[in-house]
């Protein structure tokens, strides 16, 4: 990669601000100054200094955010804020994009990386990896819809869900809380598949990714980065 393009990715500034720097004499290479900003560089075996400070390079960087309502799980969007929106620009140099979506209005777990192929490691239906949703509904769910969920349940559109797990948390009246194990992600699906049992959600969040459970010490809206533990969960 070029010397130049490997600064500006670790926050260095603009090619252009990295130019500078590289005139400056304020970057080295295993010692050496280096002014071309075309030199090539391997971070992995190369040690790369600027003003004597080693640079870490990390390709790939891991958050997780509670999502809040009112904002879209998007990179760009013309009218709504996206859940990119919320990091911090300092990260923007990263090209970050959402691990899946949650809907506008679900709140919680939310990945969000530059790595495509721990997205995938997520996102593929061949990977099973379960969400774990805890949902407040209008209606009464019943032992029956625990059975109609564990043998799968027919949506608007004729698709049959996977088996999935529910568990009735509270009742009161019309209204439930359930916990939710899905271990496929369709459009909507949590709601969908309350519909197709004659219930409405009214309030959705995701709590649990796989083993990864949604970091409670987080305020709708804040992120932190995964661990390196929490990161090898997924690869
Ligand atoms: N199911 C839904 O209905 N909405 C979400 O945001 C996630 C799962």
């Amino acid at each position: 990669m070029r010397i130049d393009k490997l600064l500006s990715n670790m926050g260095y500034g603009s090619r252009k601000d990295v130019k500078i720097l590289l005139k400056q004499g304020a970057v080295r290479i295993d010692d050496a100054p280096v002014k071309d900003a075309k030199r090539h560089v391997d971070p992995e075996s190369e040690r790369v200094t600027v003003f004597g400070e080693v640079v870490e390079y990390r390709p790939y960087i891991y958050f997780m955010m509670n999502k809040p309502e009112g904002v879209v799980s998007a990179t760009e969007d013309q009218v709504e804020t996206t859940v990119i929106e919320l990091i911090d620009p300092e990260y923007a140099h990263y090209d970050l994009f959402p691990v899946g979506r949650l809907d506008k209005d679900t709140t919680g777990l939310l990945l969000i990386t530059n790595d495509g192929a721990f997205n995938h490691a997520l996102m593929s239906p061949r990977k099973h990896v379960d969400k774990v949703y805890i949902a407040e509904v209008d209606g009464e769910m019943t032992a029956e819809d625990i059975k109609t969920f564990a043998n799968g349940v027919e949506l608007e559109d004729g698709y049959t869900t996977k088996p999935a797990q529910l568990e009735i948390l509270s009742r009161s009246g019309r209204r439930s809380v359930i916990r939710l194990t899905l271990s496929e992600g369709k459009y909507h699906q949590v709601k969908r598949m309350v519909a197709a049992v004659g219930k409405h959600v009214e309030r959705l969040e995701r709590v649990q990714i796989g083993e990864l459970e949604l970091d409670e010490t987080l305020e709708l809206g804040a992120y932190r980065e995964l661990t390196e533990e929490e990161v090898q969960l997924f690869v």
